[in-house]
């Protein structure tokens, strides 16, 4: 194997104030106990290039036992692989023992395993059932570590000892010229984790990197993989492209590449048919609406997202419904679930998000029937999803000159009767706080 690139600590510019206190404590604490402490991934790569990490994450060669013997506010986690998380007031540092290159796709950390109690004791590396890996706590080399990584600007580790930033992978070189390269043979790397594809794609558009042609190549060719993958992983990489910042320049890029045609089928086929198509413009201007809201470091709701990107789509299959005589609001609750629910997406997108969107455009069709200003509208005003329905029905206003009355209507202020507490409705939980501004634009 090739000696690493070493860059002292001058020339890189990645100094120890740059990382976050929490993080350089579990660094600095690890180094003193005579142990190996890197930071690595995007936190790494992020403070490169003078952006803010979104998470710190930490590899070192000490056991997640020897972690948690350091450090009392630590739990370790996981059973196929052992993490050692380590708890402060308002962060969790993931910190990671060096893995083996040998792996299985994560998936397999879904197969059960009976019950432990206790999963700080030292464990066996290694075990299989079935064939299936369900433990592999083989513990690797820094190298090896690095090479298990996805894409090789991910892949350098920055060393508390000295400053330096060690790189095994051709990650530095990348990282200048703003390419994004897979760590390995790219078919093989997306074969054996098909979300690396949707990865690429978010963190090539978050830098506004190039993604290397034989990666892009392989994206085009296996996006079929990621029928394997899990649904809630996928949701998961889901809600961080329509938090990334550059939502529309993945949906661009998936869709160039057929991925996102791969993931939502059906919303796919009916962009490309007339209807849909003539709903483009609402569904970029959403997405470009995300982008605006996390620049102006807002958190909209998921149910709020969905709302938006599939709104068309699920109105459209909501007037089919009612132009079969299903009353309107049933009509538009049952649209949601066919949309949302379908089976032939490869997200699973949560209950309770769903239910949030029949809240968002159930609300839709309850205002049509008010000017904003009557005692059912003073009610309404005060049902839970209401504000989102408020920024829907802005956001549809700003695009259908048809909604734009409505939408002012319901934007004035209104004469508020006094005369009702805020009463929740049903206790339900909320994915995240909801975007407390209406759209701008
Ligand atoms: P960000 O946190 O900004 O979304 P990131 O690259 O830090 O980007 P994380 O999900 O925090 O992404 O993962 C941390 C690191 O773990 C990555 O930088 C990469 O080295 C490694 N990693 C994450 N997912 C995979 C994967 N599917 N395959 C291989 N390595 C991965
Ligand atoms: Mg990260």
């Amino acid at each position: 194997m090739d000696d690493p690139v070493i860059l002292n600590e001058s020339p890189h510019g990645l100094r120890r104030e740059m990382i976050a206190h929490e993080a350089l404590r579990v660094l600095t604490r690890l180094d003193e106990a005579g142990y190996k402490a890197y930071l690595c991934g995007g936190g790494v790569r992020d403070l490169l290039m003078g952006r803010t990490p979104k998470d710190f994450d930490i590899a070192t060669d000490a056991r997640p036992e020897e972690v948690k013997r350091i450090f009392r506010n630590c739990r370790i986690i996981g059973r196929r692989f052992k993490l050692a998380h380590v708890f402060f007031r308002d962060v969790i540092i993931e910190t990671a023992t060096f893995r083996a290159l040998l792996d299985a796709a994560p998936e397999a950390e879904e197969v059960p395993l009976p019950s432990r109690r206790r999963t700080d004791v030292p464990d066996p590396t290694f075990a299989t059932r079935g064939g299936v890996i369900v433990r592999d706590n083989v513990y690797g080399t820094p190298e090896e570590d690095a090479r298990r990584r996805d894409f090789t600007i991910n892949g350098l580790f920055y060393s508390i000892a000295d400053g330096s930033i060690i790189d095994y992978v051709d990650g530095l070189k990348d990282l200048e010229h703003r390419v994004l390269r897979v760590i390995g043979d790219p078919e093989t790397r997306f074969r054996e984790d098909p979300v690396r594809m949707v990865r690429a794609l978010r963190i090539a558009s978050q830098l506004d990197f190039e993604i290397e042609r034989h990666a892009r190549e392989a994206i085009i060719k296996c996006c079929g993989e990621l029928k394997s993958s899990s649904r809630d992983r996928l949701h998961e990489e889901m809600l961080k492209i329509l938090n990334c910042g550059r939502a529309l320049r993945v949906f661009e890029r998936s869709w160039q590449k057929g991925l996102f045609q791969t993931i939502y089928p059906g919303f796919s086929a009916w962009l490309q048919a007339s209807e849909g198509h003539a709903h483009l413009p609402w569904v970029k201007k959403a997405l470009r609406q995300f982008d605006v809201w996390k620049e102006a470091g807002l958190k909209p709701m998921p149910a709020l997202q969905h709302a938006l990107l599939f709104g068309p789509y699920i109105e459209g299959v909501a007037i089919a419904l009612a132009a079969e005589g299903m009353p309107e609001f049933e009509a538009t609750l049952q649209a949601v679930n066919t949309v949302l629910r379908d089976k032939t997406n490869l997200t699973q997108i949560p209950k309770a998000v769903v239910f949030d969107v029949e809240r968002i455009l159930g609300i839709q069709v309850q205002m049509r029937k008010s000017s904003g200003q009557s005692k059912y509208a003073s009610r309404l005003r005060h049902r839970n999803g209401f504000d989102e329905a408020l920024i829907y029905l802005k956001f549809a206003g700003g695009i259908d000159p048809a909604r734009k009355e409505l939408a002012d209507l319901w934007m004035a202020p209104a004469h508020e009767p006094a005369l009702h507490s805020r009463k929740p409705e049903h206790a339900h939980p909320r994915e995240q706080a909801p975007a407390s501004k209406p759209p701008q634009g």
